[in-house]
């Protein structure tokens, strides 16, 4: 996939191999969606939720966002994307599970270790900041690791603070407590392969096995 003719090409197949033998399940989509996930993920090309997860059209609300990240109410802008969708997917398709996707090698987390790269990009560099704490965090209690692994632990911290910002929404937070809405937290490594949850008995993120 590299053109947009390939793109078109890439439809055509989807309509006549998917569309047009589903019939009847794409009939009923086309009327309403009952997703029951909301998925914030990265904008990674490498990180399409839905491929990752094996979803099906309809199965995951989705947005996207440079390393995933959501903003806090006080930061959160006049008009937000992100906050827009969490808001439609708690307030209007009643979601019951949120899911926080990060990944390894993710470039909104390494603009920040190197802020150099990104200095001159109005809208990058403020938006990554919102990450800040939590890599200056790792840092900090991490100085002896290596670089890399000071990324993957920010990489995990990121996703961990937006599940964090998320709870700071009072309405967010209401259906968290009345057990109608989970929050979830995965860091997908593309380098092995793996998925990993975060476990918050063990706080640490640990990789699904079959
Ligand atoms: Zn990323």
């Amino acid at each position: 996939m590299q053109s947009f003719h390939d793109l078109v090409g890439g439809f055509h197949h989807f309509r006549s191999n998917y569309f047009l033998k589903e019939k009847e399940f794409f009939e009923a989509l086309a009327h309403s969606q009952n997703p029951k996930t909301l998925v914030i993920a990265c904008c990674d090309s490498r990180t399409d939720p839905a491929i990752v997860l094996r979803c099906k059209p309809g199965d995951l609300f989705v947005v996207r966002s440079v390393a995933a990240i959501v903003p806090p109410p006080e930061k959160a802008g006049e008009y937000d994307a992100v906050m827009a969708a969490v808001e439609y997917g708690v307030k209007h398709l009643n979601v019951e599970n949120i899911v926080v996707m990060g990944h390894s090698n993710c470039g909104g987390i390494a603009g920040l270790f190197n802020p150099k790269a990104i200095e001159r990009e109005h809208f990058i560099n403020r938006w990554v900041s919102l990450a800040c704490s939590a890599v200056h965090e790792v840092v900090q209690e991490n100085a002896d690791l290596a670089p890399e692994q000071q990324r993957r632990l920010s990489e995990e911290a990121a996703v961990l603070l937006s599940l964090e910002n998320l709870l700071s929404y009072d309405w967010v937070e209401e259906a968290v407590q009345s057990g109608s809405l989970a929050l979830h937290a995965l860091y997908y490594d593309m380098a092995t392969g793996s998925l990993n949850v975060w476990n918050s008995a063990l706080e640490d993120f640990e990789a699904v096995t079959k």
